[in-house]
């Protein structure tokens, strides 16, 4: 066969093709891909073309795009994980000059007769395959098929292939770092998250920490403004806790902590509730509501729950259970109340109540 001429419609066509690769996302990546392979087929006059990736060391390499003439025989789906074992002749070729040109399978040495095998079962005649080199790194390679007649490659045929490997190459090398692009970010917003959780959640007990509270009132205080509704604060401290550790230890101790933070999490479930550990043995609850009557009711079922979880605690003076008291403020804030000053406010208030509580015999509550 003669080597055919100069083609400008197909250097043409290629150059349509990299400005949209240039631009393309994913979808369309693969649209150029298979086009590009579908216009050098046809223009060499071919009976397949493809594309093929390798693995990361170049130990097997996977069927990724193909082209095949009408009436020819399509092989993507048998060349998956084709392994350097199969063909040690054309991956040796492969590794060392990033190409692989015959121009009569037939002529092919004796060491590659897995590959004569391989070709014959597809009909092989001649065959090209370039290299897809991006960054000095072998990624895969495009590769022609002559099905019917031997074929004499032209070094115009191979300047094409050439090209059009170029540009397969660059775009896998984009969409691979668009991929571990992405991966980062992923990898990143997974740690984020986690962060933020860490950041706003107690570690011991699994309910919303210091941080999260002093957020959440603000924005309880600023709706409360907003909406002219009422704010109730409850602090809630465990009695005797100090001889609760001394006398059952400081695990035991933190058991009893991680209880009454489930306790208070499951009668505080309103998405308007809020129950945070708001230090060592205390724990606030913020409540949106309209009347104190409601929170002193939450407050009642708070003291129930606590006695009920049946912790012994015989050093007590107050119970044989753990039980706690508990302080609570309620107020509704003017609409041009200071946000940080009322939240003092409600802090301070509920703390006396506390005191007071604490001061009246404990496991009981005052509201100030
Ligand atoms: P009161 O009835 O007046 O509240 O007495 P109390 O003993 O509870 O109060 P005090 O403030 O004297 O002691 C609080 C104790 O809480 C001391 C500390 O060892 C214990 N505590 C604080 N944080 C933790 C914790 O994370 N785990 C455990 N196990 N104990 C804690
Ligand atoms: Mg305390
Ligand atoms: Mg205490």
């Amino acid at each position: 066969m003669t080597p055919r001429q100069p083609n400008t419609s197909f250097d043409q066509l290629l150059s349509q093709l990299s400005t949209r690769l240039i631009n393309s996302e994913h979808a369309e990546t693969q649209t150029c891909i298979a086009e590009a392979i579908a216009a050098f087929g046809a223009y060499v006059d071919a009976d397949r073309c493809y594309v093929f990736e390798f693995s990361e060391d170049i130990s097997s390499m996977s069927n990724t795009h193909e082209w095949v003439r009408d009436g020819q025989s399509a092989h993507i789906d048998d060349l998956q994980g084709v392994t350097s074992g199969d063909l040690p002749y054309f991956f040796e070729q492969m590794r060392r000059s990033h190409q692989f040109i015959t121009n009569d399978v037939g002529q092919l040495p004796a060491n590659a007769e897995n590959e004569k095998a391989e070709f014959q079962r597809e009909s092989i005649k001649s065959v090209i395959c370039i290299g897809l080199v991006a960054n000095n790194k072998l990624l895969g390679f495009v590769g022609c098929d002559m099905v019917h007649d031997t074929y004499q490659w032209s070094e115009e045929d191979i300047r094409h292939l050439s090209l059009v490997a170029n540009m397969i190459a660059n775009t896998l090398e984009r969409e691979q770092t668009y991929q571990k692009l992405i991966e980062t970010q992923r990898q990143l917003e997974e740690a984020n998250s986690k962060l933020q959780a860490l950041a706003t959640i107690d570690g011991l007990t699994g309910i919303a920490n210091r941080r999260a509270l002093d957020e959440a009132l603000e924005k309880e205080v600023k709706r409360a403004k907003r909406q002219r509704t009422g704010i109730a604060v409850l602090l809630i401290d465990i009695d005797h806790f100090k001889s609760f550790n001394d006398a059952y230890g400081h695990l035991k101790g933190d058991e009893a902590l991680k209880q009454v933070a489930d306790a208070l999490a499951t009668i505080m479930q309103r998405s308007t509730d809020f129950v945070a550990r708001y230090g060592g043995e205390e724990f606030a609850v913020i409540m949106s509501t309209d009347s104190a009557w409601q929170a002193l009711r939450k407050a009642n079922e708070i003291l129930d729950a606590v006695e009920n979880l049946d912790i012994t605690h015989e050093r007590s003076d107050t119970d044989p259970y753990l039980t706690v008291s508990i302080g609570g403020y309620f107020e509704v804030p003017k609409a041009d109340a200071e946000v940080a000053g009322t939240i003092q406010q409600l802090l301070n208030n509920a703390d006396m109540g506390l005191y007071q509580a604490k001061d009246d015999g404990r496991n009981c509550i005052r509201f100030y």
